[in-house]
């Protein structure tokens, strides 16, 4: 199964983004970005979809969100305008599963936006920040249950005299290693059998 890690919540503004660029994206809820907190997601794409995983989630190359990009309508990106998709990875993402040690449930496709995000906070009255929606994401739909880093049964790697990962939590994954000098379109290569959307 084709799987990329690197994603995460982002503590400001609740959506999912991916965190694997020097560039965090355009966040609502502060100028430098969007800030992850909490479990490192590791996300499936290009594989087949089934009546418990939707396809058509797609990275936008402006906000940095996970956001649904079956509909006409693109949402509303905090970069401005719709999301764009660029030459993202498919993502196909399980829904309305049961959760477990590897995975966490309560994100949502916010109907406003079209990102997804977590609405865990909700019995509080946090729902994020939501760039076209004054009281924050709004859920719709199906309950996501996505895969975190400890899904593939491999502790995170801890150096010697390290007692914890260092921050940002990246430098110990090997592959997934910023490269800041790496271009987007290696990362998310387009597909030439693709038709543009
Ligand atoms: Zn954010
Ligand atoms: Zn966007
Ligand atoms: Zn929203």
């Amino acid at each position: 199964m084709a799987i990329q890690p690197g994603w995460g919540f982002c503590n400001q503004c609740f959506v999912m983004f991916y965190n694997g660029y020097s560039d965090k994206g355009v966040c609502l809820g502060g100028t430098l970005g969007h800030v992850m907190e909490g479990e490192r997601f590791e996300l499936p794409h290009d594989v087949p979809d089934n009546p418990h995983a939707q396809e058509e989630w797609r990275f936008c190359v402006k906000c940095s969100a996970m956001f649904f990009n079956g509909y006409e309508d693109k949402g509303h990106c905090a970069g401005g305008h719709g999301h764009d998709c660029g030459g993202s990875f498919n993502f196909v993402l399980p829904h309305d599963v049961p959760d477990n040690n590897g995975s966490q449930e309560g994100w949502f496709y916010c109907k406003w936006c079209k990102s997804m995000f977590f609405d865990g906070y909700h019995h509080d009255g946090r729902t994020g920040i939501c760039p076209a929606h004054p009281g924050g994401h709004e859920g719709q739909g199906f309950n996501f249950v996505l895969p975190h880093y400890d899904a593939s049964g491999d502790p995170p790697p801890v150096l010697p005299g390290q007692v914890e990962a260092p921050p940002g939590g990246f430098t110990g994954w090997g592959h997934a290693v910023e490269k800041p000098k790496e271009k987007r379109k290696d990362i998310f290569p387009s597909d030439p059998k693709r038709k543009p959307r």
